[in-house]
């Protein structure tokens, strides 16, 4: 079988792997890596301890960290995992405790959730860190590298890769080359590349901040949610903040504004953050559905869409790659997995 790939973010990387294990079949990747999400997350997995009721996306996320270990043990390779743990510095810790322990109870991968106290967390923190009196940590919450795991995968696939932007040409085809099976990975670019149809998917723009070095991480430093919209990681021995969630903006650049208020956020956890400590901006983008869950659709019977990922991705992303490998391998003909009302003619 010869198969496309459109797009090589954290989806399509996982696809190819499992789809080219099996040299019967010919993968061509096309991507122009361009405002990718995968290499500009900040990279949290740790979907135990989420607010949302959506039954759908939990059980995306939760079954996506069994296939991230799952996918490590298969590289033999856990090079993109940092796993220190996660840290919830919130003021209403109750909550999230009784909510992480009742997953707990199904999910052991997420280790046991524990109220640390002050004193606990001053030996995993850098001193600049404003540490709260009890925190929530999660020994199984952990991040990945996106630009590590897309390198690492890329060494170990069997995939053709083309570094060219991609069109659908006829009914299965990309650039004018025909496959037997295509399946469209494009992110936040998916309802550019799939105009023609009235697909789920809208493009949102986050942004993430590194800072100097005057911000020095430890080695083992868990990753921290505090309460709202950021979070805080060390990540390449800087520290790592992010990031926006923009549904309405006019370009992909920097927007200063959008960096003041991530810094403002910030302040709670390092006070004396300024904007003279950021040495870099990332810019990526999401795919995100109308109800906030991730998919697996069809065009027709042989062009396949992952898409509305949204701001958890990588979590989920790798559950849905997987599902559709074992599907077009045959390995798993549930037809279920699709769904149908995400994509319609125009
Ligand atoms: C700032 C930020 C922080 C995030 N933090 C987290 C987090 O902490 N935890 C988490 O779980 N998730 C997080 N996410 C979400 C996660 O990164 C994304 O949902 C996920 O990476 C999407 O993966 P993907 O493979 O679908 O798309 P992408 O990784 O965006 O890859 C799509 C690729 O397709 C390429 N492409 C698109 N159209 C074409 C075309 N026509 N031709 C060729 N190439 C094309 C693009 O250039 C890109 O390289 C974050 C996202 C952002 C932006």
């Amino acid at each position: 079988m010869k198969i496309g790939i459109i797009g090589y973010g954290i989806v399509g990387a996982i696809l190819g792997y499992y789809l080219s294990k099996d040299s019967e079949h010919e993968v061509h990747v096309y991507d122009i890596d361009t405002y990718q999400g995968t290499k500009n997350a900040v990279g949290i997995i740790c979907p135990w301890v989420s607010q949302r009721r959506n039954k759908t996306w939990y059980h995306i996320a939760k079954e996506g960290v069994k296939c991230l270990h799952e996918l490590s043990c298969d590289m033999n390779d856990s090079s993109f995992m940092i796993q220190n743990g996660v840290l919830l510095f919130h003021e209403n810790l109750d909550r999230f405790y009784t909510i992480a322990l009742d997953h707990a109870k199904e999910e052991p991968i997420m280790g046991i959730p524990q109220i640390l106290n002050q004193k606990a967390m001053t030996s995993l923190l850098p001193p600049y860190i404003k540490i709260p009196n009890q925190a929530l940590f999660i020994p199984g919450g952990f991040q990945i590298e996106g630009a590590t795991l897309l390198e690492r995968l890329k060494q170990k696939s069997q995939i053709q890769f083309h570094q060219q932007w991609a069109h659908l040409t006829g009914d299965c085809g990309i650039n004018g080359t025909d496959f037997d099976t295509i399946c469209v990975c494009a992110g936040g670019f998916t309802s550019d590349l799939l105009d023609s149809f009235d697909i789920d998917s809208t493009m949102q723009k986050g942004m993430m901040l590194t800072l100097n070095d005057t911000y020095q991480t430890l080695p083992n430093q868990p990753v921290i949610m505090p309460q709202g919209e950021i979070d805080i990681l060390s990540r390449n021995q800087v520290i790592a903040i992010g990031a926006s969630h923009q549904d309405v903006f006019d370009s992909f650049d920097v927007e200063t504004d959008v960096i003041e208020k991530l810094l403002l956020q910030t302040k709670t956890t390092i006070p004396s953050i300024k904007m003279d400590a950021i040495d870099s901006v990332m810019v990526g983008v999401r795919s995100v559905s109308k109800d906030k869950t991730p998919y697996i659709t069809q065009l027709n019977k042989n062009v396949f869409v992952i898409a509305g990922l949204g701001s958890s991705g990588l979590t989920t992303g790798p559950y849905l790659a997987y599902k559709l490998s074992q599907f077009i391998l045959k390995q798993d003909s549930d037809p279920s997995i699709f769904d149908a009302r995400r994509v319609g003619e125009k």
